[in-house]
């Protein structure tokens, strides 16, 4: 070995031992006869002190010499600091290295930027040198703090009598609702591997095959537009379990949620998670993914606004649309120019602007206080437990719309009100979601979540004349007002899986094309069985307090998919091309 201890080890209790280090120069601090610098490696800084006149002259011109991020070895004395130089803030800040040895291993150029400040440089300058931004300390602890909690998963998987499969990377395309990455086969010219979207099918199959129990840290590909915060490649930890049902997956994903973070941050996890349906998610939050840190609930005006005086307000009553709104108890925080932007929001949305009543000392502030009658505002103040010093906002409009709508405003005001204590962990399960979905632009049906969730049992006999109303097995976890999981019972019914298909308005032949592995295997004795993964990256991003995934990933890509550190994607020669028969009809520009 290079050294005898790591730069984090060092402490009072070693002081007169000789000891040899190794790492990178942090920082240097010259005096003249006295260098002083901060070794770091990946556990920690340890000051190094190099008294000149007391080395001999050969060491004096390798110290000299070291600058910024060279690799060093250094041999010496461990001392004890004096009381005003300790440092409380790092594990070795009670000694010092005193030099009598040092090599340098390698060299380092100029920095790009410093180190300590990479957070705040340009992105893409952070990634192409990915290298120097890992050396950072925040980022360097997201990384090793993402292995412990996956080792901790692994420990309780482990423990639960789970079985880790890896499933394939070149594979048939398993849609989860995006574009599949695609590999050209040398072997089979014109045909195409498809990345994962997710182990989704090959983990059924595990299940007919008999493993009960699996999982797998698994990579999954989806070639979306990178609008929010995603990439190309994700992790999934993901889960499938035989003769199951709802509870049971719900239930080990708690108790799996508890020991991961418990024994990794010092977050109490309490069990069971609360659960919502998602008609009372979107009624009472305006989204499925409900932050439930924030309070500020949705209520539903309609039957108060009734006979309001206010002929706008029966208007849209009378046109069979609703109204709801929020009440925000901090009234004087929000000002006239808050709500004008809350307005241009909901225009931008299609609609014509948002209501608010202001509740002062004996007297209401609002644009239809001319019109709106006493009893009327008596009404809300008693039914919604208004106080002096609130502001009602309201919507008029079809139920979906006004929900979500309302669900964006509340989360905002929230934000801005900094309503959310941001550092408690709010998870929620969010159940009984609707099977499938009407996609307006392209007129069809369509899945909630994957065609391979089960209907509930009690709707299969409404699937064929009132689809949009058969409700599914699925569940999905949320944490603080972000979905971090979701899964689901699945179909383990050939017939039932073909009528699936086919309400998706798949033919036979296409359904056979696509997924006659999966419908052969569901016959052959396929048991009850359901599952679920969890979106690694995020989680690790909301457990580590971070804004960005990107944070959690040590080789993330750009939004347009790039890896500025290698220059992935990149043009291939014409001999890989004519290997692989593909002709490639694009000219990028010059
Ligand atoms: N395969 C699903 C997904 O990627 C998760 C599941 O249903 O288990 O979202």
């Amino acid at each position: 070995m290079l050294r005898t201890h790591t730069c984090g080890q060092l402490n009072l209790g070693d002081v007169g031992k000789n000891v040899t280090l190794a790492g990178w120069v942090s920082s240097l601090r010259d005096h003249g006869n006295i260098i002083f610098f901060d070794l770091r490696d990946r556990y920690g800084l340890t000051q190094i002190v190099c008294n000149l006149p007391q080395l001999p002259e050969s060491i004096v011109e390798i110290v000299k010499k070291i600058r910024q991020e060279f690799v060093i070895q250094v041999s010496g004395t461990v001392v004890a600091r004096s009381p005003e130089t300790v440092n409380p803030k790092i594990s070795t800040g009670s000694i010092e290295v005193v030099a009598k040895n040092v090599e340098i291993l390698n060299t380092c150029e100029p920095l790009p930027f410093e180190i300590v400040e990479s957070k705040s440089i340009n992105e893409n300058t952070r990634l192409k040198y990915r290298y120097l931004d890992l050396r950072r300390d925040d980022l360097k602890e997201n990384i090793v703090f993402r292995s412990e909690f996956t080792g901790k998963m692994r420990e309780f998987f482990f423990s639960e009598g789970f079985v880790e499969i890896e499933t394939p990377i070149l594979t048939k395309s398993t849609p989860e609702g995006a574009r599949d990455f695609l590999v050209p086969s040398r072997l089979n010219p014109g045909s195409f591997y498809a990345l994962p979207q997710s182990p989704q099918l090959f983990k059924q199959i595990l299940m007919i095959s008999g493993f009960d129990r699996y999982y797998q840290i698994a990579r999954c590909f989806r070639d979306e537009d990178l609008r929010s915060d995603r990439q190309p490649e994700f992790t999934q930890v993901d889960i499938e379990m035989t003769f199951v049902e709802e509870n049971d997956v719900m239930e080990m994903c708690e108790r799996l949620m508890k020991y991961a973070i418990e024994k990794t941050t010092d977050i109490e996890v309490k069990i069971p998670f609360p659960r919502l349906s998602y008609e009372e998610a979107l009624n009472r939050f305006g989204t499925d993914k409900p932050d439930l840190r924030a309070g500020m609930e949705i209520v539903d005006l309609s039957e108060l606004f009734t006979d309001s005086g206010s002929n706008i307000l029966e208007g849209i009553l009378q046109a069979g649309l609703i109204i709801k709104g929020i009440v925000i108890e901090q009234e004087e925080n929000v000002s006239i120019k808050d709500v004008d932007s809350i307005n241009e929001f909901v225009r931008q949305k299609g609609g014509k602007g948002i209501g608010w009543i202001r509740f002062r000392d004996n007297e209401i502030v609002s644009p239809l206080k001319k019109s709106l009658k006493d009893e009327t505002v008596e009404n809300l103040i008693k039914a919604l437990k208004i106080k002096v010093g609130s502001l009602l906002l309201f919507l008029g409009g079809e139920h979906q719309w006004v929900c979500e709508t309302l669900g964006e405003i509340r989360l905002a005001m929230c934000k801005k009100l900094k309503l959310i204590n941001e550092k408690s962990l709010n998870f929620l399960w969010v159940v009984d979601f609707p099977l499938f979905e009407y996609n307006k632009e392209e007129d069809r049906i369509q899945c909630v979540h994957h065609p391979f969730t089960s209907p509930r049992t009690d709707n299969v006999n409404i699937l064929d004349s009132e689809p949009l109303k058969v409700k599914s097995r699925a569940y999905d976890l949320v944490l603080n007002g972000t979905e971090i999981g979701g899964g689901s019972i699945r179909i383990h019914n050939r017939l039932l899986q073909e009528k699936i298909f086919s309400i998706l308005g798949m033919q036979p032949e296409e359904y056979n094309d696509r997924f006659g592995f999966l419908l052969d295997a569901l016959s052959y004795g396929a048991p009850p069985h359901g599952g679920l993964a969890f979106g690694l990256d995020r989680l690790v991003m909301i457990l580590r307090n971070e804004d960005s995934i990107r944070e959690t990933i040590a080789f993330p890509k750009t939004q347009k998919g790039v890896c500025p550190l290698s220059g992935a994607p990149s043009v291939v020669n014409e001999k890989q091309l004519r290997d692989l028969y593909i002709k490639v009809d694009f000219k990028p520009k010059e």
